[in-house]
């Protein structure tokens, strides 16, 4: 997915002033791929009103000629903070939520006389939020590659293999499609469950167990992201009773979600719901998360997040209850936010408890 032209570093270079910043140099490197369509590690960019300067070193001099939109491309040799010091002037905006506290001394040591930098992060994410069409299609394509392989996985099996076992061949399944895991896949058995970052081990999945699924795919350079808790067998009443609330959980805070919506408010939305089932203290994580080249980016849905939705974010809602050394349950959806609701719920898989051997 190459990006739209100069339209996003023109959107940008709108927001700066704001920031109180002539330019802004921007050095993550997913925040230069977002801006640029440039995959290689290492290159940084320079946006201002006027000017759009693409940074990289010798390795990238001819795939930087090749960048789409109106790229002045400046190829560093030598130390690269010091070449990097020396093209800024006026008062630069540096991505300070990004950059190590090293790096920011070293720049400045580097700095021509009255340039001065500004802590300014967080702008290239903000644009990142609103995903344009060709965004949206590839993300949407990375979620149906990942409900194919859940898929997959239930049809295979889960009883008698270990977690560690399905956590391969779900990241073979992605590479095969010429995909890779967003993050390393999370198969979480019984008691495992109630761990909501378990790693996949050894344990052989038993029947009449819960287990937590949670995985996405990375294609075209976009990320997915989706859980599912399915059941080997018979669970008892009190994990049915579980997975009852973190569905209903889900599916209230799906209804709250719309562009306007405050993400601490629809965290508060699912969370009450699960307090007042009893469980309250067992949901011990945010709502969710935006998902795009990141498969963890901005908006934050959690208790102390100011974020507020707006049209085309792209986001989790993923409630979980968790009971130490028992079971855990956790459903997780993806979705586009819209003017009056979900726009686009992009998880695929059904939700009610599906028992799978
Ligand atoms: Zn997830
Ligand atoms: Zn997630």
């Amino acid at each position: 997915v190459s990006p739209s032209g100069g339209g996003r570093a023109e959107r940008l270079a709108a927001r700066l002033g704001e920031r109180g910043i002539d330019s802004l140099l921007v050095t993550s490197l997913v925040n230069v791929e977002y801006l640029t369509g440039f995959t290689g590690t290492n290159a940084a960019c320079l946006v201002s009103g006027e000017q759009r300067v693409f940074f990289t070193d010798f390795r990238y001099a001819e795939r930087a000629a090749e960048l789409s939109g109106d790229w002045t491309v400046e190829v560093i040799s030598g130390d690269w903070l010091e070449g990097l010091g020396a093209s800024l002037s006026g008062r630069v905006g540096i991505e300070d939520d990004r950059i190590t506290v090293r790096t920011a001394h070293r720049l400045r040591e580097a700095l021509p006389a009255g340039c001065e930098l500004a802590d300014a992060g967080g702008e290239v994410e903000a644009l990142r939020r609103i995903k344009d069409d060709a965004e949206i299609a590839a993300i949407a394509r990375a979620a149906a590659l990942t409900d194919e392989i859940y898929l997959e996985v239930f049809e295979r099996g889960l009883v008698g293999r270990t977690e560690a076992d399905i956590a391969a061949f779900v990241q073979a399944r992605m590479r095969e499609h010429g995909a890779e895991p967003s993050f390393p896949p999370i198969v979480a058995a019984g008691p495992n469950g109630a761990l909501p970052h378990a790693e996949p081990g050894p344990r052989v999945i038993g029947t009449d167990e819960l287990v937590v699924l949670d995985m996405g795919a990375k294609l075209d350079g976009y990320c997915s992201d989706c859980t599912r808790t399915v059941a080997t067998g018979e669970v008892d009443a009190r994990a049915a009773e579980i997975y009852g609330v973190v569905l209903a959980a889900n599916e209230l805070a799906l209804d709250a979600v719309s562009a306007g919506a405050r993400a601490a408010e629809l965290d508060a939305v699912a969370r009450n719901l699960i307090d007042e089932a009893g469980y309250g203290e067992l949901f011990g994580h945010g709502l969710g998360h935006g998902v795009g080249l990141e498969v963890h980016e901005a908006p934050r849905l959690g208790r102390r997040s100011d974020d507020v939705l707006v049209e085309r974010d792209v986001v989790t809602v993923e409630p979980g209850i968790y009971l130490a050394g028992i079971c855990g349950v956790r459903i997780e959806d993806l979705v586009v936010v819209g003017a009056g609701g979900v726009e686009l719920n992009l998880s695929g898989l059904p939700k009610t408890l599906s028992i799978v051997s």
